[in-house]
Formats: C-alpha cells, structure tokens, sequence
C-alpha cells in the first residue's frame, strides 16, 4: 500500500444506523454495524492532515522558557489529566501505525487490520500484529523506559501529581513505563483476547516468534480464537476505557495534551469540558492550535523528550 492513511471517526448520535466505508485505496468497501453513541473508525486516503504542522497559532502560544515556568506553576497544582497521541509514540521511536511509514503503510489494511481479515487472511494479519508486537517490546525492554517523554510521566505520577493518562496509542507504552493509571482508548496490542469466551490476557512472551510466523494464537481456556485488543478499522471504540478518561477529566486542574490530535470527536470534547469546568490546558509538541485557541491553552512546541522532562524536573 502506497497512499499514506488516517484514521477518521464517524460520530453516530442517532438510532442503530448501518455504516459503509466505501474510501479504501483500493477501491473495496466494508459495512459494520454500530450502536447509538459509537464512535466507528475508518480508514481513507490522507489529505495529509494527520501530519501537517498547525497553522494558526493561537495567541497564548509560548515558547520555552516562559512558556515553561507558566506550564510548571500550572502543574505543580496538581489534578493533571494527560492526553496522549502520536507524538508521545514517536517519542520512542515508533511511527503511528496509521501513518505514512506506519505499520499500515507497510502491511495492507485490509489484509491485516480488519475484522474480516481475522478470518479471511490471519497469516497476514498475524505477521503484522507480530512486527507491531516487536516494536513496542523493544522500546518497552529499554533501560530507564520507552523515552525521556515516558519517563518524565511516569515521574508526574510518582509525585502525586497525575490522575491519569488518556492514551491514544495501541503500542502499550505509558503503561509499560510503569505509569498506573492509564486508559487506553483503542487498545493495546501486546493484550489479547478470545473471540469465543471473551477472555483477556497478555501476549505470552514468545508471542513475537509465533506471530511473526504467521501463527494465529489459540485461546488456553477455550481453545477458541485469539485476536488483538486494541480496535481495528470499521471498529467502535469500547467505552469502559473512554468513561474511565471521563472520571478524570471532570473536575481536573489541568489537562496536559502530549502530541495529541484531538480534531475529532470524542477526544476534541475534552479540552472544552475541563475548560468549562475551570480547568487549563497545556499542550506540548505538535497539536491542533486552532482547538487551543479555543480554549485559551498554553502551548509549548519543540520535541517532547526535551520539553516534558523539562516541565517535570523541578516540580
Ligand atoms: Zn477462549
């Protein structure tokens, strides 16, 4: 697959609707059913928004070290709830699988990261889960963690100071740094689950080898069907993690935005809620300025494994 991709959510406010995805760049479609309130994720043809730099820099924009001393004094307070997206990932140095060079750029969608192809391709689909697997282990294996990004949240919640992490990414990477309280929002790919009695385990450690062979796990309580617990495309997001998120970003002193995009729903509520509820916002890294102007955030550009341990070394 050439054409670089990015997830794009359907918000379905209204009674039990059918979904089609008819934007594959392969010209296919697929159709999933979907409750009232769901969020479904589809895959389309990037219009190179998942990697283009803001543009309309909001006013409070700030640069270190002003900015830094502001965001400092805001999180010294304490109630910090952090949301955490694609920027926090390649601080480990991990492409987003939905971006360009990402896992789906390099193993075919549909092939691989469909419900369908569970069935349909599992050898396929299993040798990219296995790459994916092997990515994130070894950046979870390096000594003092992921990243100095990871590091430095994992140290914010030593002190008492973090409620939680909201995190975007399925590599299972805040909570292999050791950071507690994490909500994965889609996921996580070094967790399973059975297909036919619903249990959920980690991937057992020679996981890696056999996927990477193309060996579809079995189940050790039923024997029956493995797959990944993360979301895959055409999948709604589930809600425990998502209502988890929502306990901590009500009534949060501040939400601390990690490289997240939050241009589309439900996460570009949450900088509006704990506005509202009295609450800052700080982002650091690249995130959506036009949503930050909105709520009158503070933001600090530059690379994250600088700029986090930064914010968090003299707290
Ligand atoms: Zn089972």
């Amino acid at each position: 697959m050439t054409a670089p991709h990015v997830i794009s959510a359907v918000h379905i406010p209204h009674a039990r609707v059918r979904v089609k995805t008819t934007a594959w760049p392969t010209g296919g479609s697929r159709c999933g059913r979907v409750d009232p309130g769901d969020t479904v994720y589809r895959s389309e043809p990037d219009a190179g928004e998942a990697m283009s730099e803001p543009t309309d820099d909001p006013p409070q924009a700030d640069q270190a070290p002003g900015g830094l001393l502001r965001a400092r004094d805001i999180i010294a307070q304490g109630r910090v709830v952090v949301l955490a997206g694609a920027g926090l990932l390649r601080c480990a140095g991990i492409q987003p699988p939905e971006a360009p060079g990402g896992l789906w750029d390099r193993h075919d969608p549909l092939r691989c990261a469909v419900p369908a192809a569970l069935d349909q391709t599992p050898r396929d689909a299993w040798r990219a889960f296995g790459e994916y697997l092997s990515e994130a282990r070894r950046a979870s294996r390096r000594i003092g963690g992921p990243s100095a990004a990871h590091r430095a949240l994992w140290s914010l919640e030593r002190r008492g100071l973090l409620r939680g992490v909201m995190s975007l990414s399925t590599a299972g990477l805040v909570r292999a740094s050791g950071v507690e309280q994490v909500a994965e929002f889609f996921g996580a790919i070094d967790r399973l689950r059975c297909r036919d009695c619903r249990v959920k385990l980690d991937a057992p450690d020679d996981a890696e080898r056999r996927w990477l062979a193309g060996e579809p796990p079995r189940c050790h309580a039923c024997g029956g069907r493995l797959r990944p617990d993360m979301v895959l495309f055409e999948e709604a997001m589930p809600r425990v993690p998502r209502a988890r998120g929502a306990q901590w970003a009500y009534g949060a002193r501040t939400l601390l935005i990690l490289g997240a995009n939050v241009r589309k729903p439900p996460m570009r509520n949450i900088p509006l809620e704990v506005r509202q509820e009295g609450g800052h916002v700080v982002a650091l890294g690249d995130v959506d300025a036009a949503m930050l102007k909105r709520v009158r955030g503070l933001w600090i550009k530059g690379d994250l494994n600088d700029t986090l341990p930064s914010l968090i070394a003299e707290l």
